[in-house]
């Protein structure tokens, strides 16, 4: 039989420690010189490569590490930097910076989710750019990593660049500038040597790839004619592709398939593959964290090979591994049996290893014992995984009774101002939980501490003039983790951290057993800054369907009783500030659209349980206790049915992009219940002036009407500065106020 390969796609940027982070932030402190910060950067991108030599992996992907986003790497290597950030020198890492966290004069480039996925990219602006090629990433770090492996370059495809920026005329129109470029790119790949590209098309799993189909294939025709030696492989992954037949035409020489999610295998076994091109086959998780199941695995391995037959094989994981923490190895404190079922990305790297060599018959059994470690997870999971018990909720009364009771009960002027929950979590507020961690401080201690920050701010708010105030979340440390922590069935990593965005980083919990309630989570802290004010003070959750995105789930039960299981200890939770005498709840849902499948054909279903999740944590609360929920920058346009079947009497979402364009979603679809506006974007240090935001809120009363509105920035302050804060608030006060004034 022919020699299997083992293959990776991406490897996680971000190290066990956050190294990458720490580089990064340094750099933007100005603790270290722009040329100490590029070789650092260049040490722990070499780092990578060789962790992956090291691991055996035979196709080593170069080009996928980035400085910020690989999206953004893209659009800057491709010129398209709008004019507002644009310096005489667009190869200048400040020009790239500006872009990407916006500067004194510029807003920064908009964010949002890449595919399904808790990762955020930067969207690529096309208006008053002439693309052109400003220099060659992928091919600089090819020849940065020569001397320890022959890489694979990888970039994102043409189709799915351009699908996921913005500001560009027509597909075809976009492809015709963009084209040469690719062209340029990969001639200039083959003539340095590189055998292989990996060029990223995630955009094929989308339904529109059939009707895009004949530019796709013109894209491709073009590329073919303009290298001989390259071999291009498509990549695709967090579905598959429907379109599968036509795009085995394509001029190429491989493909990369996710065998992990979709219905690949099915459209294989009915359609073939074309016998001449090698096949990437990632068979291996690349989304989650439990270690493949290894009769399963082996058993598809000699299925690809035996009835599919490529001309190659490789194996891989199913995406980037920048989805998951880079490794479990540290993880000492995991429930026994926990640890043994995990594998993060270097154990992933193994595993493809293993399998690519799976011929032999040792390493066939070491494979086999992989099944063994889930054995000692049984003792943990007790429920059922019965989706037709799952009930449905809803409120007794509908929200335009509840509307009149609260209105009455609440009092709050037009356009009430509020937040989203998080204030500053400044150094001192992280020095002092570490040292609680760390047993330097006592409860007592620690609590006390917070406490104190929670009334300082409760008197900032009071100072700024804000209506409705929040205890600012400072006993958190992650607004997931938190809950996770406080819940039965949840496991917490050290150094389990991945992308979100940027710098940032988030530690997924692992929910590996039952999830359960233990008691009151949030309600002493809520009732203890509600003590300090005569305004209402929001409490504040983390939603069910956020709880589970953000996590890492059991991999036996399905996503619905899951979420019905967060949802049942949420409303306890709900319940116990309700008696505390907290009258409006915040439940946040920031995840809520990213959970939504890339099909059109699955949506139905998602949003059904989803809101059901929702719902099943309020629907028994009093007409006057006001439900209010959060989602960060989201496509609402999509799932506006189900946003509003959720039930909450108030959602803030983000509106300083975007200008009025989601609020004449929620018009267009009669949204009935009311509307937080998040005038700002918390995401960038800049200050935005009261004149700014006013702008924003005058343009949402074109559409509807003051009194459906809230004022609130775009998302929580957790990671601005307590300056930044304060100044802001008080701007998007004033804004508030002047409005106000002129009603
Ligand atoms: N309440 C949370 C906060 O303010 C919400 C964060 C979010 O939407 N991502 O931090
Ligand atoms: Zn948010």
């Amino acid at each position: 039989m022919k020699k299997v390969k083992s293959s990776n796609q991406g490897y996680p940027r971000l190290g066990q420690n956050r190294e990458w982070k720490r580089v990064l932030e340094s750099y933007w402190k100005k603790e270290i010189s722009e040329s100490l910060f590029l070789e650092k950067m260049k040490e722990l991108r070499i780092g990578n490569v060789r962790k992956q030599t090291d691991a055996g992996i035979d196709l080593i992907p170069v080009g996928d590490f980035t400085l910020y986003d690989q999206m953004l790497d893209m659009a800057w290597m491709f010129n398209l930097i709008p004019e507002r950030h644009r310096t005489e020198n667009p190869a200048s890492i400040d020009c790239y910076f500006s872009m990407a966290r916006g500067s004194k004069s510029a807003t920064a480039c908009a964010m949002t989710k890449w595919f399904d996925t808790n990762y955020h990219y930067l969207v690529p602006e096309w208006e008053g750019s002439e693309p052109k090629l400003n220099f060659n990433k992928p091919l600089d770090h090819y020849l940065e990593a020569k001397e320890w492996a022959d890489g694979k370059p990888v970039i994102i495809g043409p189709y799915t660049f351009i699908r996921l920026s913005k500001g560009y005329e027509s597909l075809e129109k976009a492809a015709e500038k963009l084209l040469p470029l690719y062209a340029q790119l990969l001639q200039q790949l083959e003539e340095h040597g590189a055998q292989i590209a990996q060029v990223d098309e995630p955009a094929f799993v989308y339904e529109e790839t059939s009707e895009d189909f004949p530019i796709i294939q013109s894209m491709y025709s073009y590329l073919d004619g303009k290298v001989s030696s390259l071999k291009i492989c498509i990549q695709t992954y967090f579905e598959s592709p429907d379109a599968y037949q036509q795009l085995m035409t394509l001029p190429v020489s491989g493909w990369g398939f996710d065998f992990t999610r979709g219905n690949t295998i099915d459209l294989m076994k009915k359609h073939g593959f074309p016998a001449d091109k090698f096949l990437a086959a990632g068979i291996i998780d690349g989304r989650n964290i439990w270690r493949a199941k290894g009769t399963e695995s082996l058993k598809l391995v000699e299925f690809l090979q035996k009835k599919i037959k490529p001309c190659e094989l490789w194996i891989q994981p199913s995406c980037s591994l920048i989805h998951v923490p880079e490794t479990k190895e540290g993880e000492v404190s995991l429930p026994a049996g926990v640890y043994n079922s995990l594998s993060f990305a270097k154990e992933k790297l193994a595993e493809c290893v293993l399998l690519a060599g799976s011929i032999d018959l040792e390493a066939k059994n070491r494979i086999l014992e992989w099944d063994q470690a889930y054995q000692e997870l049984t003792k943990y999971r007790k429920s059922e995984n019965l989706s037709d018990k799952v009930q449905s909720f809803k409120r007794k009364q509908a929200f335009s009774e509840r509307e009149e009771i609260q209105r009455k009960a609440f009092q709050l002027p037009l356009l009430p101002l509020t937040t989203i929950g998080s204030f500053p979590q400044t150094k001192e507020v992280r020095k002092q939980r570490k040292r609680f961690r760390d047993g330097l401080l006592s409860k007592q201690e620690y609590d006390a501490f917070v406490k104190r920050e929670t009334k300082r701010w409760i008197g900032i708010q009071e100072e700024a003039g804000l209506d409705v105030l929040v205890h600012g979340e400072f006993e958190r440390n992650d607004m997931v983790e938190y809950f996770g922590e406080n819940l039965d069935g949840f496991a917490f990593t050290k150094h389990g951290w991945v992308q979100s965005y940027g710098s940032r980083g988030v530690k997924p919990p692992i929910i590996f057993g039952d999830i359960g309630w233990r008691g009151s989570i949030t309600s002493e802290l809520a009732s203890y800054s509600q003590s300090l004010t005569d305004k209402p003070v929001k409490g504040m959750l983390t939603g069910p369907v956020t709880i589970l995105n953000w996590s890492f789930p059991r991999d036996d039960q399905s996503s619905e009783v899951l979420a019905s299981f967060i949802a049942a200890a949420l409303r306890k939770e709900v319940l116990e500030l309700e008696k505390a005498g907290i009258r409006m709840i915040q439940i946040d849902e920031p995840a809520f659209r990213e959970g939504l499948p890339l099909k059109k054909s699955k949506q139905a279903a998602y949003t059904e349980w989803a809101v059901n999740a929702f719902r099943a944590t309020h629907w028994d609360v009093q007409a006057d206790t006001q439900i209010h929920t959060h989602m960060c920058y989201s496509e609402f346009s999509e799932m506006m049915d189900a946003i509003s079947d959720m039930d909450a009497d108030v959602i803030s979402i983000e509106t300083s992009r975007g200008g009025g364009e989601n609020i004449s979603t929620f018009k267009e679809f009669s949204y009935d219940k009311m509307i937080g506006l998040g005038v700002y974007d918390i995401h960038s240090p800049r200050i935005p002036a009261a004149a700014e935001m006013e702008k924003v809120i005058e343009q949402c009363l074109t559409v509807l009407p003051a009194g459906r509105f809230w004022i609130n920035p775009d998302c929580g302050l957790k990671t601005r500065s307590e300056e930044e804060a304060i100044q802001s608030l008080s701007n998007m006060a004033e804004a508030a106020f002047n409005i106000r004034d002129k009603h």
